[in-house]
């Protein structure tokens, strides 16, 4: 994820970048003006024999290859093969970065395996054109180097990063793998399990790792691009220097029986994160490598055509519907400018990581608490982060001085915003209220980080409710990107959209949602709770019933989830939703309640419904399998919660639910969350079982009306 502490250092070394950019432009003869202006997305100019592609696409934030994008680079190269430039630079004038990767719009329009195929077809075509130019050619790389965009940096000679840079293949994370010829372009270049790696974990890598792997040949300031550019068209790198690592392994690896092995390795590896059938794209990718590595030409087929039968199926296509959804919740034109000071009141689980991750992520933060020792563990626990986080100790360090232990509250007249995540009780969140308000900034916003107190109650002893906003972080907020951001009917537009602006500045995703009981997560995610716990009492082994749920693509079983969260906490949800919902949920069950008289709370105390071990709960083997029924039972009733929200009003948007469920709750990502399961399962047949089960098990099945919009 990237950080707003990235995202400064980024900012800087792109001013460099933008007036160099300027300066050049300026510099740019007549002959050279006339071609700048030929193209949509990309302008092409010359310095001295050096000519410099430059890539803009037209009204978009980042660049991304869309068809247009790659129809104009065709166009753009042949011009450089007639003008025979002593070398090409290959760059990007976003300050974002290079390349993001392939359009993801495109990718969702494809209408069949045979349209992806041509259209992929095409790409590699333009890539292998770039790739046989006669003259050396350079990428110059910052910022996002990801997906297509690093592909189309490999088909360089050369590869040099200005500044900083995140280089990777994120595609595993949409259910695809490269598709541009990244496959062998990579696997040629550098230690093929590192390379697997990447594509594998899909993660980023910085600019000194990829330097280490010889996946980029120079790291250098921005200001010294342009030597460097002049030293590389005169002279080329040396290329990378195998380590004795990669020396003794290449030679074994280019055996089929050893790399059957690594294969196997990595898909026991690969299918304990994400099984193969719900998630296809890691298999696919393996299996290339073990039977087509080192046969360039037979790669390169191969990869378009598993390429074009995962992005049409229904794995990739419900993943990039999650990503486009998360997209556009995040980048919204109504935010207000970032707040630059945030004061945290509240230095317990919560409070003490949304104070830590507003300070990495550049913010100026101060954080109360009523116990000094809170606020010192909360410091403690951000040190570490920061730390681990820190490329360099200077982020580390900057990090620490934005983040003020502030007992006395001084911030609260300071702040822009004010988070408060005090216990979960409505007087003493009042009070409190009252004791702040009149201290704040007069335009400075309140936001709580309730998880159940309607907002209307809690705004009751405030001068000016309109300030007053939800902010649900989830648990952990360091690394759950999910936020419901909570209004009320009488907040002010600019309240909510300064919230907004926060989250955008931290990098976390808002999902737009009504005051309501449970607003729309735990709305969505108590019944599963609780269902969960109502087929325990009536038997079933905590093992079948979360089996039941992994199978059908939970990350995790809803007994080991709750035993996560603490059942103390699913017990208050619960209740409070109980008594707020005017429809039926499950009573507490009897194992619940003795289990909360016991202290046996779940992984907090070491034992719940499960004993937990290494941080994992200890499963029995040889239970019953689950049954449909009770998936049915532990399902059913989210999308049933999911399809109510839309139908009060709760979210307004379908997509932002699926996406917030798959964010927030970790619902089947593969089955692009609740409503997008129920339209492609068949609503009429989840419709049936709903009622089926009113009648067997309970009134709590009868179907909501919102599901009407389905059927
Ligand atoms: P916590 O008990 O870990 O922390 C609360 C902190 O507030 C404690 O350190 C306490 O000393 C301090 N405090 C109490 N009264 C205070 C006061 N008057 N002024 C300043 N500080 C005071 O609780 P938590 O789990 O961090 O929850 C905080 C809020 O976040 C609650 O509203 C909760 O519902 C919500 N929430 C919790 C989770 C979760 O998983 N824990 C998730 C989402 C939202």
């Amino acid at each position: 994820m990237g950080t707003g502490q990235d995202m400064q250092g980024r900012r800087n070394n792109m001013d460099d970048f933008w007036s160099a950019l300027e300066d050049r432009e300026r510099e740019l003869g007549p002959e050279d003006a006339r071609s700048a202006g030929a193209w949509a997305h990309w302008r092409l100019g010359r310095e001295g024999d050096i000519a410099w592609l430059i890539a803009d696409r037209r009204d978009a934030r980042v660049n991304t290859l869309s068809e247009p994008v790659m129809a104009e680079l065709d166009e753009a190269l042949a011009q450089i093969e007639r003008d025979a430039p002593k070398a090409l630079v290959i760059r990007s004038a976003k300050r974002a970065g290079f390349f993001a990767g392939a359009d993801v719009r495109e990718l969702m329009h494809l209408r069949s395996a045979s349209e992806a195929r041509a259209q992929l077809s095409r790409a590699h075509a333009i890539v292998d054109r770039l790739e046989a130019l006669k003259m050396r050619t350079l990428a110059v790389l910052h910022g996002h180097v990801l997906g297509g965009g690093l592909e189309l940096a490999l088909a360089c000679d050369h590869r040099i990063v200005a500044g900083d840079a995140r280089l990777g293949f994120p595609e595993i994370h949409l259910g695809l793998h490269p598709g541009l010829g990244g496959l062998g372009r990579l696997l040629a270049l550098v230690d093929p399990l590192e390379a697997m790696r990447m594509m594998l974990t899909g993660k980023a890598i910085d600019p000194q790792k990829a330097l280490a792997l010889g996946l980029v040949d120079a790291v250098t300031e921005e200001r010294h691009v342009r030597a460097a550019v002049r030293d590389a068209a005169e002279t080329g790198f040396e290329g990378h220097k195998p380590t004795l690592k990669e020396r003794i392994q290449s030679p074994l690896l280019a055996s089929h029986g050893a790399r059957k092995l690594a294969a196997d390795r990595m898909r026991s590896e690969a299918a304990r994160k994400a099984p193969p059938e719900h998630y296809p794209a890691p298999a696919a990718l393996i299996q290339m490598w073990e039977d087509h590595a080192g046969d360039p030409e037979e790669l390169r087929s191969r990869e378009i055509e598993s390429f074009a039968q995962l992005v049409t199926g229904r794995t990739a296509q419900n993943l990039l519907r999650v990503f486009t959804s998360r997209e556009k919740m995040k980048h919204r034109s109504d935010s207000a400018p970032p707040p630059r000071h945030v004061h945290v009141i509240g230095a317990g689980a919560m409070g003490g990581d949304i104070a830590a991750w507003c300070a990495w992520s550049g913010l100026r933060v101060s954080l109360t608490d009523l116990e000094p020792t809170a606020i010192a563990s909360a410091i403690g626990r951000a040190a570490e982060l920061f730390a681990k986080l820190g490329h360099d100790g200077i982020a580390t360090r900057d990090a620490r001085d934005r983040l003020i232990p502030d007992p006395a509250a001084a911030g609260v007249a300071h702040a822009d915003i004010v988070i408060e995540a005090a216990p979960e009780n409505l007087e003493l969140k009042r009070k409190l209220y009252a004791e702040i308000e009149p201290r704040m900034k007069p335009n400075a916003v309140l936001a709580t980080n309730t998880s159940s107190l309607p907002l209307e109650e809690l705004r009751g002893s405030l001068r000016r409710a309109g300030r007053l906003i939800g902010l649900h972080f989830f648990n952990p907020a360091t690394r759950m990107e999910l936020v419901e951001l909570v209004r009320h009917d009488g907040v002010e537009a600019d309240a909510l959209a300064t919230g907004r602006a926060l989250l955008e500045a931290i990098d976390h995703v808002p999902a737009a949602v009504r005051s309501a009981p449970g607003f729309l997560v735990n709305r969505a995610l108590t019944p599963y709770l609780i269902e969960a716990m109502a087929l325990l009492e009536e038997g079933h082994a905590a093992e079948t019933i979360d089996a039941a749920a992994e199978r059908f693509g939970m990350p995790r079983g809803p007994i080991a989830l709750a035993d996560l969260v603490g059942l103390d906490v699913c017990a208050a949800v619960a209740d409070s939703l109980r008594r707020q919902l005017d429809r039926p949920l499950p009573a507490p069950s009897r194992r619940l309640r003795e289990q909360l008289e016991k202290g046996l709370l779940g992984k907090k105390t070491g034992r719940g419904f499960y004993r937990w071990r290494d941080g994992e709960p200890v499963k029995r083997n040889n239970l019953p399998a689950p049954t449909q029924e009770i998936a049915d039972r532990l399902i059913l009733p989210m999308i049933d919660a999911c399809l109510e929200c839309l139908r009060t009003g709760v979210a307004e948007d379908e997509q932002v639910i699926d996406a917030a469920l798959v964010l927030g709750a970790g619902f089947a990502p593969f089955r692009g969350g609740p409503i997008q399961h129920a339209r492609s399962a068949g609503p009429r047949l989840l419709h049936g079982r709903m009622w089926a089960l009113s009648e067997k098990v309970g009134e709590r099945f009868c179907p909501d009306p919102g599901w009407d919009r389905l059927l």
